[in-house]
C-alpha cells in the first residue's frame, strides 16, 4: 500500500471524506487523492515522494510558484514579531493602500479571511445599501459557500432557484435569481421583470468553476448599464480571476467599472487573506460606521498581511504579466494542437496565469455547451498524466493555473507528456 493510501484510509476516519474540501477528495475522477508533503516553484511531492508539476497552484494562489523565498521570509518575520493581536496593524493599511491603487474601482477595502465571506458580506452590503433582498447570479459560477450562493436555476427562466446544498432552506434562497452565463437577452429580461427588486448582480467576470469560460464584453457591458438604469449594485467577483489574468484583474481587461469587488487567492500568496471592496459611497454602511453587520476574528491577520503584501509586490515586476500570460498561451496552443494531431475533441483556452483543457470540440461559451464535454475522457486523462507526474484540476469542470515558476522547459515537458497520454486515449 501506498503511503497516499495509508494516509487516505486514516484521514477518513477523523475527517468526513478524508479531505478539509471537497474536490481534493478525487470525486469525480476517482482514485486516492495525493497528500502533498512540500512543494517548490512549479512542483509538488506527495507522501510517497513522487515529484509532480503542479497547475493547481493551491487552485489560483500560488502565483509565483510555491515557497518563493522572499514570501517564506516575510512570513517568518512577520510570525516572529507575533501571530495575531486583535488590534489594528500597520500591515493592514498597507495591503487595503495596495489593494486601491492596483484596482482603481476599489476606493476603500475591508479585508477577511476567505473568498467565501468576502463574497457573502459583499453581498449582505449590497443588500444592506439598497435595501432591496433579490440578487442575480449566473449558473456555473461558484461564489463560494454562503447559503444564498449555493443555488441552481429554477425549473424555467425567471424563475427563483432552489438549493444546491442540503442544508439550505428554500427560504434562503427564494430571493436568488440564477440566470445562463453570456445571455444578455434574459438579463434584459430578468431586469424587465423585477430591476427595481433587485439588490445586486453578482459575477465572475472570468468564470473558473466552470472550467474557464470567459464573459463576453456585451455581456458584462449589458449588466454594467441594467445595473445603472435600475440602481442595482454590479459585484465582480474576482477571487480567483483578480490579480491571475492581469494585475487590475478582468476589469482591467474589460475595461468595465464594478461597484463591489470580491477577492481572495493571490492577495494572500497562500496565506488566508481575502477581501471586498469598492465605491466608498457603498463601503460606507459597513460598521462600524453603517448599519451592515460584518467581522473577523482573524482579519487583516498580519501574518497572512505580510504573504500577501510580498505577493503583491513581487507580481508589479515588469514584464510578470507578459510573461504569465506568455507561458499559459504556449501550454494552450500546445494542447489544442496535440488535440489537433489526434484528431480528438480536445482543445483549451487561457486567459493571464488560467486555462481550461475540455473534451470539446470547441470552447465553451457557457455552461451548457461546457456540460457537453467528455467527462470520461477527462478522467482517463486526469489520471494518465497524474501517473506520469503532471496534476491537473481532479475535476473537468475546474480551470488550471500556471505559476511565474512555470518555465518553457516545464511546459513543455508537459506537452510532452500530454501527447503520450492522448496517443493511449484513442
Ligand atoms: N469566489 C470564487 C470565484 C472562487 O473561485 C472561490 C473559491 O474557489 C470563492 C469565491 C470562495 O473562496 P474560498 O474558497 O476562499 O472561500
Amino acid at each position: 500500500m501506498s503511503n497516499n493510501d495509508t494516509l487516505f484510509q486514516r484521514a477518513q476516519l477523523s475527517t468526513p471524506g478524508g479531505v478539509n474540501s471537497p474536490v481534493r477528495a478525487f470525486r469525480s475522477v476517482g482514485g486516492t487523492p495525493r497528500f502533498i508533503q512540500r512543494a517548490e516553484g512549479a512542483h509538488f511531492w506527495d507522501a510517497d515522494d513522487k515529484k509532480y508539476i503542479d497547475y493547481i497552484g493551491s487552485w489560483g494562489p500560488a502565483i509565483l510558484g510555491h515557497a518563493h523565498p522572499e514570501v517564506i521570509q516575510a512570513v517568518q518575520e512577520a510570525a516572529a514579531r507575533g501571530l495575531s493581536f486583535g488590534a489594528p496593524t500597520e500591515g493592514e493599511i498597507l495591503m487595503a493602500e495596495e489593494i486601491c491603487k492596483l484596482v482603481p474601482s476599489i476606493e476603500q477595502v475591508r479585508l477577511v479571511s476567505s473568498g467565501t465571506e468576502a463574497t457573502m458580506s459583499a453581498l449582505r452590503l449590497a443588500r444592506g445599501a439598497t435595501k432591496r433582498d433579490k440578487i442575480i447570479k449566473f449558473e456555473g459560477c461558484y461564489h463560494g459557500h454562503a447559503d444564498s450562493l449555493l443555488v441552481k436555476a429554477g425549473s424555467g427562466l425567471l424563475t427563483f432557484g432552489n438549493p444546491t446544498s442540503a442544508g439550505v432552506p428554500e427560504d434562503f434562497t427564494k430571493h436568488t435569481l440564477v440566470l445562463d452565463y453570456n445571455n444578455c437577452e434574459q438579463l434584459e429580461a430578468a431586469f424587465k421583470e423585477f430591476g427595481d427588486q433587485i439588490a445586486c448582480v453578482i459575477v465572475e467576470p472570468v468564470a473558473g468553476n466552470m472550467n474557464l469560460i470567459k464573459a463576453t464584453p456585451s455581456f458584462l457591458e449589458t449588466m454594467r448599464r441594467l445595473c445603472d438604469d435600475f440602481g442595482s449594485i454590479l459585484i465582480f467577483d474576482e477571487v480567483m480571476c483578480g490579480f491571475r489574468v492581469a494585475l487590475g484583474g478582468a476589469q482591467s481587461i474589460y475595461n468595465i467599472t464594478p461597484d463591489l469587488t470580491a477577492l481572495g487567492k493571490v492577495i494572500g500568496g497562500g496565506l488566508p487573506v481575502a477581501a471586498f471592496g469598492g465605491k466608498a459611497s457603498i463601503m460606507k454602511h459597513l460598521a462600524p460606521l453603517g448599519g451592515v453587520y460584518q467581522a473577523g476574528t482573524l482579519s487583516g491577520n498580519p501574518v497572512a498581511v505580510a504573504a500577501g503584501l510580498t505577493t503583491l509586490k513581487l507580481i508589479q515586476a515588469p514584464d510578470f504579466y507578459s510573461h504569465l500570460s506568455a507561458q499559459t498561451k504556449r501550454l494552450a496552443d500546445g494542447f489544442n494542437a496535440i488535440g489537433q494531431k489526434h484528431g480528438l475533441d480536445f482543445c483549451a483556452d487561457s486567459i493571464g496565469g488560467m486555462f481550461g483543457i475540455y473534451f470539446n470540440s470547441k470552447v465553451p461559451t457557457s455552461y451548457a455547451e461546457m456540460m457537453n464535454s467528455k467527462n470520461s475522457a477527462f478522467n482517463q486523462f486526469f489520471h494518465l498524466m497524474l501517473d506520469q507526474g503532471v496534476y491537473l484540476a481532479p475535476s473537468a469542470f475546474e480551470a488550471g493555473f500556471v505559476s511565474i515558476a512555470h518555465n518553457n522547459d516545464i511546459i513543455d515537458d508537459t506537452l510532452r507528456l500530454t501527447d503520450e497520454a492522448l496517443s493511449e486515449l484513442k
